[in-house]
Parts: C-alpha cells; structure tokens; sequence
C-alpha cells in the first residue's frame, strides 16, 4: 500500500474527530480532517468528563492537562427541589479501586477540542481542514471517497477508510444509508449560563440535578476564563411555548426563577436552546464507512454521557483502524467495534440517561416519593453507592464494551 492508499479520512473536527485524528496520526499514518467551520468553536455543550474516559485520556498527559483547565468535581447531588431538600450525594472516591481517576472533570469541551487540536499540529500526518464541508460519499471494494466543498469549490478525496464524527446531522451517516433510528423529546432543553455562584449563595456543589414534578434541573460549573467561572442551568422547557418566547429576556428569567427563586433578576451569560434526541445508528460499520460519537448516537444530556461515549468510540475505533490499516488484522476488527460500541450505546447510554431524566422529572408523589427513597438508600450504603457510581460513571459500560467478542472469537 503506498501512503495515499492507507489514508485514514475523518468528516467532524469536534472532539470526536479530532481525537480520533490524533490518535492514529501519531501512529504515523495518513490522515485528513474535513470540518466545515471556519476554525474551532467555542461550543457550550459538553462539560463533564467521566473517570473511565480520563483513564483512556491519561496517556500523554491529557486528562491531566484537561483537569488543570477545568475543574476536578469528586462529588454529586439530587436535590428535590419542591422542598429545597438535599436527597443523596455520591463520592466518586468510593471508586478508588476501579479507576485511576476516581473523580469527574468539569471540562468544556472546546477546551478539549483545543488541547487535542494543539497536539495534531505537531503530527506531521495530519491535515486539518477547516472550511470543507462533507457532502458525498463513495465506496469501492478498496477505497472510499468523500466530495468536499473547500474555498476553492468542490473536490474528490480518497483513503482507506472514512470516519463519520460529523455530529448528530451526520452528512456521512445520510449518505450512506444508514438509519437513525429513535426518537426525539417534544420539548427542548435549554441552557442558561450565569456568574451566581450557587455553591455560596446555596451550598451547590459542582454538579447537581434537581428533581421537579414534570421538570428538573441540572446546575454544574465550569472554570470557563478563570476564577470566578461560571454556573450552567439546563431546564427542559413547554413545547407549546415558541423560541422567542422561551429565549427572551423575560422567558428565561422565569424559567430560573421558577427554580432558584431571587429578589434580583439573574446575570444571564449565555443561553441556548437544544432539540434533543435518543438515537442509534443501525450500525457503526457500513464497509468502509465508520461512524463514532453523535454521528452514531445522540441521547438527552442528563448525567453527561454523549461526548463521554463519543471519546469511548474514538479511542476503540482508532485502536482497531491503526491494526487493521497498519497491522494487517483481519478487517472483522472493525465490526467488534460496531458490536462492542452499539452494544453499551443502546444498553447503557440510551437506558440510563432516560431513566436518569424519567427520575428527575417523575409527577406521581408515589413514584416521586420511591424514587427519592432509593437514591437516599442508595447513597448511604457504600456498596449500593458503589454499584450506582459504576453505572453512572460509565464504567459499567467501558467494562461491558471491553468483554464483548465476535461470534466464533
Ligand atoms: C446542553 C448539552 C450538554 C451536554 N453536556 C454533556 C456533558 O456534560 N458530557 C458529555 O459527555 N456530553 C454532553 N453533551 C453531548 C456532547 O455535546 C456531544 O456528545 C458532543 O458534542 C459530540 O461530539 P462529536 O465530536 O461527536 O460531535 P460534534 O461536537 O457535533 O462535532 C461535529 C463536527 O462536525 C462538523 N460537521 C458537521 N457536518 C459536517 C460536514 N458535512 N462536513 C464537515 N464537517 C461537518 C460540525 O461543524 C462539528 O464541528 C451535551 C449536549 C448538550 C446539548
């Protein structure tokens, strides 16, 4: 194979793309990135990194790197917000023996984009090309081709294999015919950014989910530019309501005042509205086609799984790639990576971040009542804390991935 032939092309320069980059061109081989923005983005999204993706960054000193520019948040809370009672906290430190981070990082992730992005432009094997928009793909039996809008208008590219990390609108997954199959929540989330400090105005703590009949909260904090950083509220809000109103000044305020009630409107940094999905692709595999992070499966942002699972995909995908393009193992690699990755997106991912918003938002004062009485049970036994940390932390799901083989070995 000349070096052409063992290209490794990538549609998404999100963290996703970006990592699965950086990881196999560090190997050495050939890679070229495609993302249709003008250069990195200050996206708000992700922010919590759970202890089994920091295990899989601690190589080269990422996770360490991504601690310093974040926050490091060992603890979390359910609250019920009705009663402004504090209902359970849970410890990571209890996952002391099985992790060697044994806590969550606060880390936006276009801090972690940049950290990967600073790392490819010392890899000589990597073209990041911002500006180039993916609009078509293409299979032969030893190839695949992507058709890319560049400033200087369309052009054909060819490698060995194409990842599809070009986020949950994925041009590659539509291209090539792969359903997305789910479904979406009527109503939208919304995320409102503010500099009220919620640990000493009310004794938050870095993230914390409030339970709400037919609502609920997440509140967690991010260094953001440094001290003092800041505090994001994610609230679902009514379908029935338009954008503008959900957005406009007075909109938004209600909608935190209706959960940390204040005599002084709150500083509004930053506010966003989401449409949100649980969706998995029919497949992370379609011959040379590869999907991996919200290409491959989105779900609600409760309890910070999406970029987490995203990361999971990127380093098993890069790993089985670089043996299969640089080792010569047989192609059915790349199909345990569909088996193993599916597999915990829909068991685990899908399951547990719609239970997760189904216990927050419960109505029934019975449900609600059992359901409250669990986490404090829970949180109380170190053991039952334990198994629930394991879960919530994606352990559990790193550990299901990794005992998951192909039928016949
Ligand atoms: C409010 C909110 C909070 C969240 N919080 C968390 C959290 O705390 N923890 C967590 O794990 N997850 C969280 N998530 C989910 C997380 O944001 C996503 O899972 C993550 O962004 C996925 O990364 P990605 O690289 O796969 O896709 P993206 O970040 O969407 O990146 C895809 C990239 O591909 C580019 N692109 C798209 N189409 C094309 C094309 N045709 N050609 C070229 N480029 C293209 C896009 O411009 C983009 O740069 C949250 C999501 C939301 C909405």
């Amino acid at each position: 194979m000349n070096t052409d032939d063992r290209r490794i092309l990538i549609a998404g320069g999100g963290p996703v793309g970006l990592l699965c980059a950086w990881l196999i061109g560090r190997r050495g081989l050939p890679v070229r990135l495609f993302d249709n923005n003008d250069g990195p983005q200050a996206d708000p999204r992700a922010a919590t990194t759970h202890p089994p993706t920091l295990d899989l960054l601690a190589d080269d000193g990422l996770a360490d790197v991504m601690a310093r520019a974040g926050l490091v948040a060992p603890i979390f809370q359910f609250w019920d917000r009705p009663s402004a009672q504090l209902v359970a906290q849970f410890d990571h430190a209890v996952l002391k023996n099985d992790t060697r981070h044994p806590f969550v990082v606060q880390c936006e992730q276009f801090k972690t984009a940049k950290l990967i992005l600073e790392r490819l432009r010392k890899c000589p094997s990597v073209e990041v090309l911002f500006d180039h928009e993916v609009l078509d793909v293409t299979q032969a039996a030893d190839a695949v081709s992507v058709q890319v809008r560049g400033p200087s208008g369309i052009a054909s590219h060819t490698g060995a294999y194409l990842i599809g990390a070009d986020g949950g609108r994925s041009a590659v997954r539509r291209r090539s015919s792969i359903k997305f199959e789910g479904f979406t929540w009527p109503e939208r989330f919304i995320v409102l950014t503010t500099l009220y400090d919620f640990e000493a105005e009310r004794g938050y703590c870095y993230r914390s989910y409030f339970a709400d009949p037919g609502a609920w909260c997440n509140c967690f904090k991010v260094s953001a530019d440094g001290p003092p950083g800041l505090w994001r509220t994610v609230y679902p809000t009514d379908p029935a309501h338009s954008e503008g109103e959900i957005m406009s000044d007075t909109g938004v305020q209600t909608r935190i005042q209706s959960f940390f009630p204040s005599s002084v409107p709150y500083e509004i940094v930053h506010r966003n509205l989401y449409v949100t999905h649980q969706r998995v692709a029919e497949t992370f595999r379609k011959g040379r086609v590869l999907l991996a992070g919200d290409a491959a499966h989105i779900n609600n942002p409760i309890g910070g799984m999406g970029l987490n699972g995203g990361i999971q995909d990127a380093v098993n995908l890069a790993d089985k790639l670089i043996r299969v393009v640089l080792d010569a193992a047989p192609e059915r690699l790349l199909d345990l990576y569909d088996l193993q990755r599916r597999t915990v997106a829909i068991e685990f991912v899908q399951e547990q971040s719609i239970a997760n918003k189904k216990r927050l938002e419960a109505r029934d004062p019975q449900t609600r009542e059992r359901n409250l009485d669990d986490l404090r049970r829970t949180a109380a036994n170190p053991e039952r804390a334990r198994q629930f940390l394991l879960r919530t932390s994606m352990i559990a799901s790193q550990r299901r991935a990794e005992a998951i083989t192909l039928p016949g070995g």
